[in-house]
């Protein structure tokens, strides 16, 4: 009994003064200092957290325990535009997305001298020789892929052919119309192949006086109208025919535009200019022949001795000697500095530049 009491004191003083015969130690950490699981001594302080700052994709946070603070989020990456050099990249941790602007040159040395007009969509050229009734559909290396007749037969007394440039949200490339002495209208829809995609009858009476038709091209995504020759661009006449380029069929000549469709087909009327996701965007020449202008910027004044408009990429040629063109996004972005020589740039069909040279024309696409 004398021995049971004397443990039990032992213990008692054991317990009472923290010690045990061998500690359990674990190490600090941010929020507790080092301790004996057992008996819970305390040697040192707590460690603190060892925050880290916010980066592009996370937030403030501590580099032991991962503990966030309470607005401990990311700040997301700065993109700098893609450039022809380099692919959208992050100005602060150095993150790239994508590829650079793919520049492609054609030089086209046989079409070049052998046809009047070209219009490029991404997958052909479109050719016109002069005095001809026909239309000439080319691939990229140059190869005939398609031919189309403008006046399908013989009874045709007047005939027309609109070539649609700017964005092609639709597979239409060229409708063309014959008309005949008793005013039978077919209308004839190609892919930008030369391949038929759509015909359409109609009847059409020219007003007294008139000779032919003349399309335009309106509201360049989707219609394309045919008016007297005598029509002066006054958007109020309505057209002889009006052709949906998008659903492949003839639309109602009188059918009401909504506001945005009604501007957007005057300003399409003063210049080829694409319509990029449904915004105007042309830029402005110091001798004014073109206009920058979309629902962004609403408008900015003159800024370059030569420019194009933009390609359905979103990319313009603009130079201000005359000599070396920059190549320019959107947002008015330099993304390439002298990536093409020559003395006037323009641009043609929706996905080309064109740009002179002593001379000598070459054709660059950018997307
Ligand atoms: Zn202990
Ligand atoms: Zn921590
Ligand atoms: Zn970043």
């Amino acid at each position: 009994m004398r021995k049971l009491l004397g443990i039990c004191c032992v213990l008692a003083v054991l317990l009472l003064t923290g010690c045990c015969t061998k500690h359990e130690w674990k190490e600090a950490t941010c929020t507790e200092p080092k301790h004996c699981v057992k008996c819970g001594e305390i040697e040192g302080e707590p460690l603190g957290h060892d925050f880290q700052k916010a980066t592009c994709t996370t937030g403030i946070h501590c580099r032991r325990c991962g503990m966030g603070m309470l607005d401990g989020q990311a700040l997301g990456h700065t993109w700098t535009p893609r450039t022809l050099d380099k692919p959208k990249t992050c100005s602060v941790c150095g993150e790239t997305e994508g590829e650079p602007i793919s520049c492609t040159k054609y030089d086209l040395p046989v079409l070049s001298k052998e046809v009047d007009s070209m219009r490029f969509t991404p997958e052909s050229i479109i050719c016109g020789k002069n005095g001809e009734d026909r239309i000439y559909i080319y691939d990229y290396d140059e190869k005939l892929i398609n031919t189309i007749d403008i006046a399908t037969d013989e009874s045709c007394a007047w005939s027309q052919c609109v070539i649609r440039w700017g964005l092609t949200e639709t597979e239409t490339a060229i409708v063309t119309t014959c008309i005949d002495s008793s005013n039978d209208c077919k209308i004839c829809m190609y892919n930008a192949r030369g391949e038929k995609t759509g015909e359409a009858h109609t009847t059409v009476v020219l007003p007294e006086g008139e000779e032919n038709i003349k399309p335009y091209n309106l509201c360049a995504s989707r219609y394309v109208s045919f008016y007297p020759s005598s029509y002066d661009g006054n958007a109020s006449v309505n057209p002889l025919i009006l052709v949906d380029v998008q659903e492949n069929c003839l639309a109602d000549p009188n059918m009401e535009f909504d506001f945005e469709t009604f501007v957007n087909r005057n300003i399409s009327s003063c210049q080829d200019a694409p319509i990029i996701a449904n915004q105007y965007a042309f830029i402005r020449a110091r001798d004014g022949r073109y206009g920058y202008l979309n629902k962004r910027y609403s408008y900015t004044e003159a800024l370059y001795q030569d420019a194009t408009n933009f390609n359905s990429a979103g990319y313009a040629l603009v130079s201000n000697d005359g000599k070396s063109y920059d190549l320019i996004d959107l947002d008015l972005n330099v993304v390439g500095t002298a990536c093409v020589e020559g003395d006037k740039a323009h641009w043609e069909g929706d996905t080309v530049f064109v740009v002179r040279k002593d001379g000598v024309y070459t054709y660059y696409s950018f997307k």
